[in-house]
């Protein structure tokens, strides 16, 4: 049997936060790593037309970052985000994310993490980055990579290669030919538009930087998150084509200055007074597409393994696509440390337990685009929402409201999504026919929240990243 000491060279592809977090990892253990990037160097060279695109990270992320040695560096460069502050007609309204200090998730730059990942795995000594190789074919049982370097095609020999090559994964769509494997992508039928809000003439910030903002518009919504520059990326999201959603527009809708102005002035009229060169904006930054993609297997004998996106992209309803990306990634050297004499074995261990967590969090961050562009300003959502806080408050080794349990818990999601399932029910039966918390009766919460299983108290790791700019 193969082990990680045995197979050959160790070859991650992608040096996004999954394949950069996991060559880290390895080299830790003293492994070396070859890294295969088809971007340039992103610490030398400018994405994005020049803009801050950022993310926010939360507790799965950060004990991720934590096992790595590296979460005091990134919390340095991080914003903290108390609650969503609301924006629906009359004053801003924040709703607090957990009932704790550090129940609150941060804001961060995507592209300078990035950049403390390759840092730290560079400087191990162990892991060499090849930027701008883009892979193109993948010979699994020959162990044969091709790139493309510029105008150059050339071969790689790999032992174990592991797939962090994010959505479009050319590692995935190997190891599922090598075993008549299933993929599925399930395309949104809406799209996502990245904008800025730039700083104040006095240089300051324009929003409360501690908050997630949201516009939710029912069907579709507009978000802002704080930058260490002082600036906010907000994202517009909104149906692809006409006649999805019941109100509102489109992109296909928004191919004018004059539709963009009226729809902005019309829908986000306090959002369009902050940014003088909307439309202009607009009309230069991409549109971009959503999917979910779900897949099996995520192994292939000892040969490969892919990770992240590359197994389970999701929609960013959630804020976990990367947070479940460096979850996944320390999972996998979980299952390494463990099963070290049977490198297959380990490989297929970890698709068998991460592939159900992989599809709850696929599905709950669909189910949270609902929540967040229409039921923060709900009435029912709103009351079940206060009766969730306040049975978490009296029963907290029970009762875990499941934003709290996906943002700053480590519960695998399968389970989170489960005790979610069993809570909704109390909280449908609680709140029939009332319409305040006042109204509940509390000895019947007492008794249906007895009969929940106990929450895993160390599940709930205080994370101490502590990112403000106040
Ligand atoms: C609008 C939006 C908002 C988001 N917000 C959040 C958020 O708030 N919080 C959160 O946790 N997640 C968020 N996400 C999700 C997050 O961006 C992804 O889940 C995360 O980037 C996945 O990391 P990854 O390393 O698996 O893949 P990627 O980040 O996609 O990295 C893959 C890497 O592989 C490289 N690559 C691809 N193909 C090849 C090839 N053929 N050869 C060589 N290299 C290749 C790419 O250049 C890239 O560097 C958001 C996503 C979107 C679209």
């Amino acid at each position: 049997m193969s082990t990680l000491r045995t197979v050959g060279p160790l070859v991650v592809v992608g040096a996004g936060p999954a394949g950069s977090l996991l060559a880290l990892y390895l080299a830790k253990r003293g492994h070396q790593v070859e890294v295969y990037e088809s971007r340039p160097d992103l610490r030398t060279h400018s994405f994005d037309g020049g803009r801050s695109i950022n993310l926010a990270l939360a507790t799965r992320g950060i004990v991720a970052l934590r096992e790595a040695g590296i979460e005091n560096e990134v919390a340095g460069i991080t914003i903290r985000m108390i609650g969503r502050m609301v924006h629906s007609d009359g004053k801003p309204s924040l709703q607090r994310y957990g009932l704790q200090d550090h129940e609150v998730i941060h804001s961060v730059n995507r592209r300078d993490l990035n950049a403390i990942l390759l840092d730290a795995a560079e400087n191990t000594g162990r892991v060499r980055f090849h930027f701008e190789h883009r892979l193109r074919e993948v010979d699994l049982d020959g162990g044969s990579l091709r790139f493309t370097v510029g105008e150059e095609t050339i071969d790689r020999q790999f032992g174990l290669v592991m797939g962090a090559d994010g959505a479009n994964s050319l590692v995935r769509a190997a190891t599922i030919a090598a075993n008549d494997g299933v993929v599925s992508e399930q395309p949104l039928d809406h799209g996502y538009k990245e904008l800025t809000i730039a700083a104040g003439d006095d240089g300051e910030f324009r929003l409360d930087p501690n908050a997630l903002h949201i516009w939710p518009r029912g069907d579709f919504m507009l978000i802002a998150l704080a930058n260490p520059q002082k600036d906010f990326t907000a994202t517009l999201f909104l149906p692809n084509e006409p006649g999805i959603a019941a109100a509102g527009g489109s992109f296909a809708e928004l191919d004018s200055p004059v539709s963009i102005e009226t729809f902005f002035n019309r829908e986000f009229p306090t959002f369009a007074a902050l940014v003088p060169n909307l439309v202009e904006q607009f009309i230069t930054n991409p549109t971009g597409t959503l999917s979910t993609i779900r897949c099996r297997p995520w192994s292939h004998a000892d040969r490969s393994v892919i990770l992240g996106d590359a197994a389970h992209a999701i929609v960013p309803f959630h804020g976990q696509g990367m947070n479940a990306a460096m979850e996944s990634a320390a999972e996998l050297v979980r299952h390494l440390d463990k099963e070290s004499q049977d490198l297959a074995g380990a490989l297929a261990a970890f698709s068998a337990q991460r592939k159900p967590d992989a599809d709850a969090i696929a599905d709950m961050a669909l189910d949270n685009y609902v929540e967040m562009r229409a039921g923060v300003v709900d009435p029912s959502y709103l009351l079940k929402r206060e009766l969730a806080l306040e049975l978490q408050q009296r029963h907290p080794n029970r009762y875990a409201a499941r934003y709290g349990m996906v943002m700053f818990s480590t519960i695998p999601y399968a389970e989170v999504a489960a005790r979610a399932a069993a809570q909704a029910q109390i909280l449908n039966t609680l709140t029939d026919g009332i319409s305040s918390v006042d109204e509940v009766d509390f000895e019947r919460a007492a008794s249906l929240v007895s009969q929940l299983a106990p929450l895993p108290a160390a599940e709930f790791p205080a994370a101490p990243t502590a990112g403000d700019v106040s």
